[in-house]
């Protein structure tokens, strides 16, 4: 299914009354005109920010930027947020080591953050020997997944960040949960997991948009967005989107209300952090097995003899 944007229609602005083109935005039953549209989504951000206490006076935020519609749009609505409530943010970027595909996205990456006027860290997988690939059971996904979870935590703390924010917005989080009801898993991811040991808070300021809001606002901001395709992007894995989108054609606002009822029918567990509460033996980093997801990994690509450093999935 295509990346559905917001319809821009004639008609009067719900929130200034000014006659001019207006977004439909059919989630909150309501019609925006363009610059009430840009405040609105940032209002939206804070409001989530505040009402879980994620991001305080004086922290040092560094955001997840991938390059895609939905961490640029966290990344100018942080920068015009953090003004205003005192935080400092940065960017760090995971260049995933996957050919050209890696180079063009890192190339958006810089524009967006010289744009922003964000300091941005890039960290190389190549630079660990890492890749993205299959590796025993691992599909490519879950190898990237892991990646750049162990990464994320272990540069959080180089950078001295007390609070990592990612761009997971509410389809990711509904796609998540479903996956795991799927598997008898009943977890719902939190908006905030707090600072544990040597773990940084983690917030996700998107969790309650809808993705087309965030791609509607880099459009009207002129933001670049990197908008190629994963090279191990497959249909069936998001073959579940199409059924949210069609959920919410029949009944607007469905996704959101779905989350929350998820969220409140399945508290949060104590276990927030999904069991990283050991030391990895190798690294010291936090994780639930003896080796953490980033040491099993190298030790597989250093043990292959065939090492290849070209990627061939483009
Ligand atoms: P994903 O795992 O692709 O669903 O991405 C989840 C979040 O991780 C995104 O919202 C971004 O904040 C962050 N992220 C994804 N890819 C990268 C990357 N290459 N570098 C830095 N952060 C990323
Ligand atoms: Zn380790």
């Amino acid at each position: 299914m295509q990346e559905h944007e917001i319809d821009v229609v004639p008609g009067r602005c719900r929130i200034c009354g000014d006659s001019a083109p207006v977004l439909r935005l059919t989630e909150f039953n309501l019609k925006v005109c363009e610059p009430c549209f840009l405040r609105f989504l940032e209002r939206r951000v804070r409001r989530t920010i505040e009402k879980h206490g994620m991001i305080g006076e004086g922290d040092r935020v560094v955001l997840a930027l991938s390059g895609g519609k939905d961490s640029a749009a966290l990344l100018f609505a942080l920068r015009r947020l953090g003004v205003v409530m005192g935080f400092e943010l940065s960017a760090l970027h995971f260049h995933l080591n996957m050919g050209d595909y890696s180079d063009r996205n890192l190339v958006v990456v810089e524009d967006q953050a010289k744009a922003a006027g964000v300091p941005l860290e890039v960290k190389r997988i190549s630079d660990l020997g890492l890749q993205v690939r299959r590796v025993k059971g691992w599909h490519p996904c879950a190898v990237c997944g892991a990646i750049k979870r162990s990464l994320m935590n272990r540069e959080a703390k180089r950078l001295g960040a007390t609070v990592v924010a990612t761009a997971h917005t509410l389809e990711d989080v509904l796609l998540f949960t479903f996956k795991n009801l799927f598997s008898r898993k009943f977890y719902v991811p939190q908006p905030v997991l707090p600072a544990s040991g040597e773990l940084s808070r983690k917030v996700k300021p998107l969790i309650y948009n809808h993705e087309r809001m965030n791609l509607s606002y880099c459009r009207l901001k002129g933001v670049p967005v990197f908008e190629e395709r994963c090279p191990e992007w497959t249909p069936r894995g998001h073959s579940f989107k199409d059924v949210l989108e069609h959920m919410e054609e029949v009944m607007p606002s469905s996704k959101l209300r779905l989350l929350l009822s998820l969220q409140e029918a399945i508290p949060a567990g104590g276990d927030l952090h999904e069991g990283e509460h050991t030391a990895c033996e190798s690294c010291g980093e936090p994780t639930s097995q003896s080796l953490c997801a980033l040491c099993q990994l190298s030790n597989w690509f250093a043990r292959r003899t065939d090492h290849d450093d070209s990627y061939n999935g483009v």
